[in-house]
């Protein structure tokens, strides 16, 4: 079976980048009903942080990317590394080094007056007594000849010389065990078979394969995804704006338009912008993949976005809007209004952030009008209006947005004026702003008690 696994290292937020690697490496897995393993690469025990790890599983949670195995810890599997770094020194396949800091400076130095490439010259690759006083770091004793072939899923056949490789540290001084290590290690220990991830790994990949053959293990198949760019063309990150999965969900966006928007990041079918999950995976390869990086771009993002507010059902709306109410202080406590509000905004809202702030009238009262709605549409202009509905409004028993609808238009055409010289002083009135669902919905949601009372505050 096909297994994949996502490894981020949490050191930050899960950002855009790590993100698209998951859904790639999930949805590979998920097509060819395969494995999904998540794995913590938290070796940097100096950079990585629990609130690191915590962001990437809410965030991968949030997303709906669950995982068939893990979270498994680097940290928790030293024991095993140390195995395996001390049966490449029994084979003679790895050793150590007793290189001081100064002495590879000195042997760099010299390298770069030769106007080589800095590389460690395997000085110790034949050593056999230890140096007094000096903890030696491990090396892997890497091929001095050949080339490493392999076949990448999105850029085919890439060889690199063995010559260019070095001798790679895969232990440090203190014993613990080095990034590309480790990578070796779990990939084989955890049967991974693709290995989908940032074409920044590209170069780790010959000194990988080259240790686990030294391990005695097969390569998996390797897919170097290209990179992520800002419109500007440099390499996306903080400075582009929102690049960290939970804040999308903090600035409103729905988990489905991040997902869609990022399977479109660098892999396409036909010219289909709108993806469903069960599509993805129907449709997703990653040899489709592009070769050459993309270009983030917000404002497809939130195209999608609203596309997928529109589109989703109510109920699953509202219990998306309901956090970011909550988090403005609403106390939401009816799911059947908060669907009806989500319905009179469905249409037109970009952002759940947006619905929330255009509803926050619905659940507390608000503190000041809109300065210019309210020069517009209320005193002195509207005061005539908004007295009479309020008495035929407070007339009304049945409070249903049909009978309301009545009451407005009715009022309308005694005085008449246009509908909207009522309605939108009634709107400014009860939501303190010019924006607000059909005038009729607003208020049946709003209720008597509240609309006649916000009226009357108006008026006041
Ligand atoms: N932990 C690595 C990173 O966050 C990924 C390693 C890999 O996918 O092989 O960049």
């Amino acid at each position: 079976t096909i297994r994949t696994r996502f490894a981020p290292s949490p050191t930050g937020y899960l950002h855009i980048g790590g993100a698209r690697t998951a859904l790639f490496c999930w949805l590979y897995a998920k097509r060819h009903q395969g494995k999904f393993v998540l794995r913590i690469e938290d070796t940097d025990r100096e950079r990585s942080t629990p609130e690191s790890v915590q962001a990437i599983l809410d965030g991968m949670e949030w997303m709906g990317l669950d995982w068939d195995e893990g979270p498994f810890y680097q940290t928790e599997r030293y024991d095993r590394y140390k195995v395996l770094i001390d049966k490449l020194l029994e084979e003679g396949k790895a050793y150590r080094c007793y290189c001081s800091k100064e002495e590879l400076e000195e042997m760099r130095e010299a390298q770069r007056a030769r106007k080589e490439k800095p590389r460690y010259d395997g000085r110790c690759r034949n050593r056999s007594e230890a140096k007094e006083g000096v903890e030696p770091v491990i090396r892997f004793r890497n091929p001095l000849d050949g080339a490493v072939t392999f076949n990448d899923q999105v850029r085919g056949h890439v060889t690199f010389n063995n010559s260019e490789l070095d001798d790679l540290i895969i232990a440090r001084s203190d014993g613990t065990p080095t990034y590309n290590f480790t990578v070796v290690v779990d990939d084989m220990d955890m049967r991974i078979t693709h290995v989908i991830r940032g074409d920044d790994h590209l170069n780790n990949t010959p000194r990988q394969i080259n240790m686990i053959e030294a391990l005695g293990g097969e390569p998996p198949v390797y897919a170097h995804v290209p990179m992520i760019l800002g419109s500007d063309g440099a390499r996306l990150s903080k400075r582009h704006g929102a690049v960290s999965v939970l804040q999308y969900r903090e600035e409103g966006y729905l988990p489905e338009a991040l997902l869609n928007y990022l399977v479109r990041l660098g892999w396409s079918h036909g010219d289909q912008e709108v993806f469903s999950r069960e599509e993805m995976i129907q449709l997703f390869d990653i040899d489709e993949v592009n070769r050459s990086a993309s270009t983030f771009n917000p404002e497809k993002l939130l195209w999608l976005n609203q596309h997928y507010i529109k589109d989703s059902s109510p109920d699953y709306v509202a219990q998306a809007l309901k956090p970011l109410l909550q988090a403005r202080g609403c106390e939401v406590n009816d799911d059947a209004t908060l669907e009806a509000i989500v319905v009179s905004q469905q249409e037109r809202a970009k952002t759940l952030v947006e619905m929330a702030d255009n509803s926050l009238f619905f659940f507390q009262d608000f503190d000041a009008f809109d300065e210019k709605a309210a020069k517009k549409n209320l005193r002195p202009v509207a005061e005539e209006p908004l007295k009479v509905v309020k008495e035929d409004l407070a007339a009304l028993d049945d409070w249903q947005p049909e009978k309301v609808h009545g009451v407005v238009t009715a009022v309308a055409e005694r005085l008449e004026l246009k509908l909207g010289k009522v309605a939108q002083p009634i709107r400014v009135a009860v939501s303190g702003g010019p924006v607000s669902p059909p005038i009729d919905q607003t208020l049946a949601l709003l209720g008597k008690e509240v609309t006649l009372a916000r009226i009357e505050k108006a008026l006041a």
